[in-house]
């Protein structure tokens, strides 16, 4: 077959592998020597802390992709060419010097991936090289799922009917990428490839090679295999923070050392056989296709409520939220679950979602914060951030967004402690100081007995902070500061 392309660069962004690659399985089908690049863009590195657990996975995660790229054409050893600087100004670069017919890369629809893109697709056009982008992130994007009246769904029951309804071999099926791997170059001389240490762009090491976070494909592919023993009960186990009930591929998903459409059609697969522990973790898959949707079709979300009526809420301000704001980030709220959820995000980088949905309800509806001072500390924090799913997630518990839970439900951290860890072991794990108090008292420490706290060795104020709120009163006042929602 005569491909109409002499030579194409591949640039990897959010897709760091080659198994099952869209853009990749394009660029090698289309061209006869593809060319592979990724780049550190300053332009998102320049504004994070110098000891990222995140530009660690990538960089981890890139070294793994460089090593099977040299594998997948040993004729030629092809090597991944790394550069850091401006994506634009970096990809228009080597496009040049490559003298490649066009740059293939696979869609990204964050608000600042589109603009960038906008700006390569400009910058390339002016030098006569295409840009072509295609879906790979997602099973479902953009339009292709759509109500009978031609928009977007706002609510996700009717959009996960619509999603199993259309999903068929055809979305699941896996691009064969290897099968044309002979078309993949080799650089040129006097180009640089291969990765650089992380000090060389700038980094420092994270604590994440002290994590159980496998990084690159492989570490996705081991991180599925000991998840698939476990998928039949995820139903059951996934709301019990102590429990290994989840898959724990999230951050894998967000930089793309796996493909959604294996996810999804393992998943799918095991559903159709009867697994409700599979057709529940299908469910998860497509919420993540859903607020993908949620925010091409409504990027105001990324600033605003995604219900307009609920940015009239006045959220506490000055330096009382200031300081109850630090508590939280800090686990210093008096409310163990709370404390050990924060505990999580802040030494590994994780954080289960249940106890996603308790802090953000806490943070929300017990201290009257603002969702957006939250979302951006996850933001920061968060190995998976996703911004689709993080904005999703905070607006769900800030009833704000699309098909949210109802303003008036208001979790108790107390009882939902209670529930989702009754035997403490999950706090205890986090919170050690506590670990000697009996489980009647662990959920709440403020109210238990001077005799428990005494046997524990354990003084208020000293080794572990008293509630700094009252749920019951703040619970009123969420009731009386949503009311504006309902005048609207
Ligand atoms: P599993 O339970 O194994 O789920 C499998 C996959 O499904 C996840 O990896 C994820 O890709 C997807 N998924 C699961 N739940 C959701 C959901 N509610 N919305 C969208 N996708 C979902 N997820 C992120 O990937 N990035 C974020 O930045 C993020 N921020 C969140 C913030 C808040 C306030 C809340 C309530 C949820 C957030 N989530 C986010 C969703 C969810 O908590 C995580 O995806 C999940 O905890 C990741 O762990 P896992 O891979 O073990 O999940």
């Amino acid at each position: 077959m005569v491909k109409p392309l002499k030579s194409a660069l591949m640039w990897f962004r959010r897709d760091l592998r080659i198994t099952d690659n869209a853009a990749l399985h394009r660029a090698l089908t289309t061209a006869t020597q593809v060319s592979c690049a990724f780049v550190f863009d300053t332009d998102i590195l320049d504004r994070l802390p110098r000891a990222d657990r995140r530009v660690e996975f990538i960089h981890g995660s890139l070294l793994e992709l460089d090593a099977e790229l040299a594998r997948a054409n040993p004729c030629v050893a092809a090597r991944l060419i790394v550069r850091q600087g401006k994506a634009v100004d970096e990809i228009a670069a080597l496009a040049a010097r490559l003298q490649v017919d066009a740059v293939v890369a696979n869609h990204d629809d964050d608000p600042y991936a589109v603009a960038r893109d906008a700006a390569v697709r400009d910058r390339l056009s002016r030098q006569q090289c295409a840009f072509h982008t295609v879906k790979d992130h997602v099973i479902f994007e953009r339009s292709e799922l759509l109500t009978q009246a031609g928009a977007p769904y706002s609510v996700f029951t009717p959009y996960k009917k619509a999603w199993l309804n259309k999903v068929d071999a055809f979305y699941l099926k896996a691009y064969p990428v290897e099968r044309h791997a002979t078309a993949l170059a080799a650089a040129p001389g006097g180009l640089a490839v291969g990765v650089p240490p992380l000090s060389e762009i700038g980094f420092e090491p994270s604590n994440l090679s002290l994590l159980p976070i496998p990084l690159g494909s492989s570490g996705a592919d081991a991180q599925l295999r000991d998840f698939l023993h476990r998928i039949d009960d995820y139903q059951e186990a996934r709301d019990f923070p102590a429990r290994k009930g989840p898959s724990y591929l999230s951050v894998h998903l967000r930089f793309g050392t796996v493909s959604i459409r294996s996810l999804a059609r393992e998943a799918h697969r095991r559903a159709e056989a009867g697994s409700p522990g599979a057709a529940t973790w299908l469910s998860e898959l497509i919420w993540r296709d859903f607020y993908h949707q949620v925010l091409h079709h409504h990027p105001h979300v990324v600033d605003s409520a995604f219900k307009p009526a609920y940015d009239a809420i006045a959220w506490e301000t000055g330096e009382a939220a200031e300081a109850a704001f630090a508590a939280w980030c800090e686990g210093r709220t008096g409310y163990p679950l709370v404390d050990a959820a924060m505990a999580q995000i802040n030494r590994t980088g994780y954080m289960h979602n249940r106890l996603r949905m308790v802090v953000a309800s806490f943070l929300v509806k017990d201290l009257g914060i603002d969702w957006r001072w939250g979302e951006r500390y996850f933001a920061v924090h968060l190995n998976d951030f996703d911004l689709a799913a993080n904005n999703g997630g905070w607006q769900w518990a800030a009833s704000s967004g699309c098909d949210a839970q109802p303003y008036f439900r208001i979790f108790n951290p107390t009882s939902q402690s209670r529930k989702f860890d009754p035997d403490g072991a999950f706090i205890r794990r986090y919170l050690p100081q506590l670990a000697k108090l009996p489980d009647a008292s662990l959920h709440n420490p403020g109210s238990a007995p001077p005799a428990d706290l005494e046997a524990a060795g354990i003084e208020l104020g000293r080794d572990y902070p008293m509630p700094i709120v009252q749920h019951e009163h703040a619970r009123q006042r969420t009731l009386q500061r949503y009311k504006v929602v309902k005048q609207r």
